[in-house]
């Protein structure tokens, strides 16, 4: 993960690849109420595990793309603190975009440059990360939650300010993208999806689960065909959130509880943030956690009056009335 290192050294690494930018890291900047040792993150980077994945050339710099897998490209942001990773999932008759990242570069365009098919969306979840290209496609898929329609409604300026703030951002902006007027841009919520719905691409289907906890809209797409989970944020290597406005412990936990089921079913985890492909034997890691969480064992540290729980490689990150004392 991402340990302490001097900023002098930070600035000098970045400065010496080219990548530092005025607006970007600060001394003494820093990203709070997201677990341990966050306010160093970009030392994680570049993380190895990407160099195991065949690059493509992107439209937008903002973003890295890879290929994972037969008809699966990841859209990568590492230029931005949440490091979020989108998807596009390639059928015989259409594509989806498993979310559409930050909103900083052109998702429309890199999805144009991987098909030609039509694209529908489906959020993960509509945390502002994952929903800032939505407003570049017509054809969006939701749950039916009061939660996703909010969201869908946009942003002012002030409700995103944070993933620009110093501390956040090292990459170069792309050009004509301008961060005082960076907000969440309203999208229309085309057709709705519901628990265990599936999603015919052609030649590929796609399972919706719905698994509430992160944040109240959560989900996971389930490609049995080519035993892969799709699983947003409710799994990924590094510090778990159920500590968020918006989020619940006691569903995340049943959600947790649901996929360990699947376990067996699946090889591989495609994750929202960091690095794309992730074993599924962590699905049954998770469920163990919520249960040492919820049985008030378990080591934590408090952070921003959070307690996070160390699990190795992931960590879970708590409000304390939700957990014995
Ligand atoms: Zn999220």
């Amino acid at each position: 993960m991402r340990w302490t290192s001097s900023f002098s050294l930070i600035v000098l690494l970045l400065a010496g690849c080219g990548a530092a930018d005025d607006n970007a890291l600060e001394s003494g900047a820093g990203v709070d109420n997201r677990g341990v040792g966050k306010d160093n993150w970009w030392d994680a980077l570049p993380r190895e595990e990407w160099t195991a994945l065949e690059r493509l050339p992107s439209p937008d710099d903002w973003f890295e793309v890879y290929s994972v897998s037969d008809g699966v490209y990841a859209i990568y942001e590492p230029g931005q603190f949440e490091e979020v990773i989108s998807y596009l999932v390639v059928g015989e008759r259409r594509a989806l975009l498993f979310d559409t990242g930050l909103g900083i570069g052109d998702m429309a365009a890199v999805a144009r440059s991987l098909t030609k098919l039509d694209v529908v969306v489906l959020n993960s979840h509509s945390h502002y990360d994952h929903i800032g290209g939505n407003h570049a496609f017509d054809d969006i898929l939701a749950l039916d939650e009061p939660y996703s329609r909010s969201r869908a409604r946009g942003s002012d300026t002030d409700a995103v300010a944070e993933f620009l703030s110093p501390g956040w951002v090292w990459k170069d902006f792309p050009d004509g993208f301008d961060p005082a007027a960076f907000r969440s841009r309203p999208y229309a919520i085309g057709g709705i999806v519901d628990d265990g719905d599936v999603i015919d691409l052609g030649g590929r289907q796609l399972e919706v689960l719905a698994t509430p906890g992160h944040a109240p809209d959560s989900l996971c797409l389930l490609d049995r065909g080519n035993r892969l989970l799709f699983t947003g944020d409710t799994f990924y290597l590094a510090p778990l959130y159920t500590h968020l406005e918006g989020s619940d412990f006691g569903r995340y936990a049943e959600s947790a509880r649901r996929l360990a089921a699947l376990a067996g079913d699946v090889d591989v985890l495609l994750t929202a943030h960091n690095v794309p492909i992730v074993d599924s034997r962590y699905l049954l890691e998770l469920d163990r956690a919520f249960d040492v969480i919820s049985s008030g064992k378990g080591s934590y540290v408090v952070t921003d009056g959070s307690r996070e729980y160390d699990f190795g490689e992931f960590s879970v990150i708590v409000l304390p009335e939700n957990v014995p004392n």
